[in-house]
């Protein structure tokens, strides 16, 4: 059967009537990209038709935890409508993830909440009072992982089935059948399929696996290209039903959203 999402990729056309979601996206720099500025980045956005995207901070992830949170509420709050917000807590600081994720929701747009490994296993005892509040808020927790380290999440949202996670880049590496088995495993668990590559048939082997109900889309921007992650799923040989719950409504569900009036 013909795909018509498929088409929009195959053309070049934006995606105006086709709610699209970013679950994954920073704000930031990264050492090795020659990056784009936010009005470049926004613009992308629109090219391609991404009417809502996740953000976290690439400042934060390298260290200035507040900074980079920081940043995170003027990009939401200069572009209404377009973000919403990961609040970025480190088990570096420990003592101060709590409050700062307090702090954080207190300011409109925060709705998730990004981890990444910096030594502390998600699956320690560090991280419960993180796991307590993104319950008591219901707000996704986006966790880096990679290849088949998945730093304990695949314990985390066993003990945890109050909390839904999205496993970063699932698949990494060739590892699909960990992000697979983790998923099997615990109904609160989603595929992130933000990765650079794209192994043939990894989209098709994820949808068959788990069901497309679990997965969801990002771009990783600005590590990775808008329209590359974008293709790879529109011209996935999956149905378009699926492509939307894929690239809109797994994450809209996940963050509380209605869809976007304008589609
Ligand atoms: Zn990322």
């Amino acid at each position: 059967m013909k795909s018509q999402l498929a088409q929009y990729a195959l053309e070049g056309k934006t995606l105006d009537d086709v709610p699209v979601f970013d679950a994954h996206a920073h704000v930031g720099e990264w050492a090795t990209f020659d990056s784009v500025t936010l009005d470049e980045q926004v613009a992308e956005m629109d090219r391609i038709g991404i009417d809502l995207a996740a953000v976290s901070s690439l400042v934060a992830l390298t260290g200035d935890i507040r900074r980079g949170n920081d940043r995170i509420a003027e990009v939401i709050a200069g572009h209404p409508g377009r973000f919403v917000g990961y609040a970025h807590v480190s088990a570096n600081y420990s003592d101060e993830m709590v409050s700062e994720l307090e702090r954080c929701f207190a300011i409109d747009g925060f709705r998730g909440v990004k981890v990444y490994p910096v030594g502390v296993p998600y699956d320690d005892s560090a991280f419960d009072p993180v796991w307590d509040f993104a319950r008591d808020r219901s707000a996704p927790v986006l966790a880096h992982t990679w290849a088949a380290n998945m730093n304990g999440l695949e314990n985390t949202v066993q003990s945890r089935p109050d909390v839904n996670f999205l496993a970063a880049h699932a698949g990494s590496e060739f590892t699909y059948q960990a992000y697979i088995d983790a998923a099997r495993a615990a109904g609160n668990l989603y595929l992130d399929l933000t990765y650079s590559r794209e192994h043939t048939n990894m989209i098709e082997h994820f949808v068959e696996s788990v069901g497309a109900e679990r997965i969801v889309w990002g771009t990783d921007v600005p590590l990775f290209s808008m329209a590359q992650q974008a293709s790879k799923v529109l011209c996935a040989r999956i149905s378009d039903s699926d492509k939307r719950k894929i690239m809109y409504d797994n994450a809209a569900g996940l963050f509380g959203l209605d869809r976007p009036g304008k589609k």
